[in-house]
């Protein structure tokens, strides 16, 4: 693994996300060999990556999807053993996965669905109903969203871009750590990228501390949410880490040569399964 620049060693912030030699299968097959990762307070980590390089693996791995089992390594969420916990306690300890493909739920209100997943997230720690309500809208307000979503069935007959800003939505509520993004741009058309970056960047401004891991296959939102470390994941490995100039890098020569460098023969375009 190479780092680019000087970042780890620079920073001085607390690391909020430590991934270290994590190895993860799936039905018995590596799909992780081996990813190391630090995000400190209030850093934006880019992990980039070709269509089935193992981003997603990465994030489900480390919320707890059961099918992703973890074979070795740690990961730590402020210093806690994130791998000890189930899933639910991992969320309370702050860690946040926006997904790909938000599911739809109808006759579920976003509003209501959004309370329900703050008490989940915070336990027994009772909270209020009109400090809940105008919370919500303020928060709506800062990401320009019409307050008729609060009452809509949660994702039904959103556009793209609604599901992802809902999705904003949520960790400006919920005020995790660590926020995985997982493909926040995908499918969408240039104006929602820019609106759910502007999302992106709203929510981080108001919770500087939180760190975020935005992954993605494009370098297109990364011209609008900046990221301070660039990360390019291949068959299931980090094999290149460094400063925002590695995404114009690969923005003018494309995945190729990086694998190339790294002795990757690009076949995984032609196996990807969309995921
Ligand atoms: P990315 O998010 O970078 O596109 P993924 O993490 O989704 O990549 O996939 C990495 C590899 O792991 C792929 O070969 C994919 O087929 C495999 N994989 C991921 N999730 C599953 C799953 N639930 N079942 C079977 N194979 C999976
Ligand atoms: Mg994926």
């Amino acid at each position: 693994m190479t780092h680019a620049n000087g970042t780890y060693a620079a920073a001085s912030r607390a690391a909020v996300f430590e991934v270290r030699d994590l190895h993860v299968a799936v039905d018995g097959r590596e799909i992780l060999g081996g990813v190391d990762l630090v995000v400190r307070a209030g850093e934006v980590h880019a992990l980039m990556g070709r269509n089935g390089s193992g981003k997603s693996t990465l994030a489900y791995a480390v919320t707890g999807h059961p099918r992703y089992q973890v074979t070795r390594g740690q990961v730590l969420l402020n210093g806690e053993d994130l791998l000890a916990m189930k899933p639910d306690e991992r969320a309370k300890a702050g860690l946040f996965l926006a997904f790909q493909n938000p599911i739809a739920v109808p006759g579920v209100a976003t509003g209501n669905f959004l309370r329900a997943a703050m008490k989940a997230v915070r336990g027994t720690e009772p909270i209020n109903a009109v400090q809940f309500r105008k919370e919500l809208s303020e928060r709506m307000q800062h990401l320009k969203m019409d307050p008729a979503f609060a009452t809509r069935s949660l994702n039904d007959g959103f556009s793209g871009g609604e599901k992802k800003l809902t999705e904003m939505l949520q960790l400006a509520m919920l005020k995790p750590r660590l926020a995985i993004l997982d493909e926040p741009d995908s499918g969408l058309d240039i104006d929602a990228v820019r609106t759910v970056s502007d999302g992106i960047n709203t929510v981080h401004a108001q919770q500087s501390e939180m760190g975020i891991l935005l992954i993605t296959h494009y370098q297109r939102i990364l011209n609008y949410v900046r990221p301070d470390t660039v990360h390019v994941m291949a068959q299931g490995q980090i094999i290149e880490s460094g400063g925002p100039a590695l995404v114009q890098q690969l923005e003018e020569e494309g995945y190729d040569p990086i694998l190339a460098r790294h002795g990757i023969v690009s076949t995984e375009e032609v196996s990807a399964d969309g995921r």
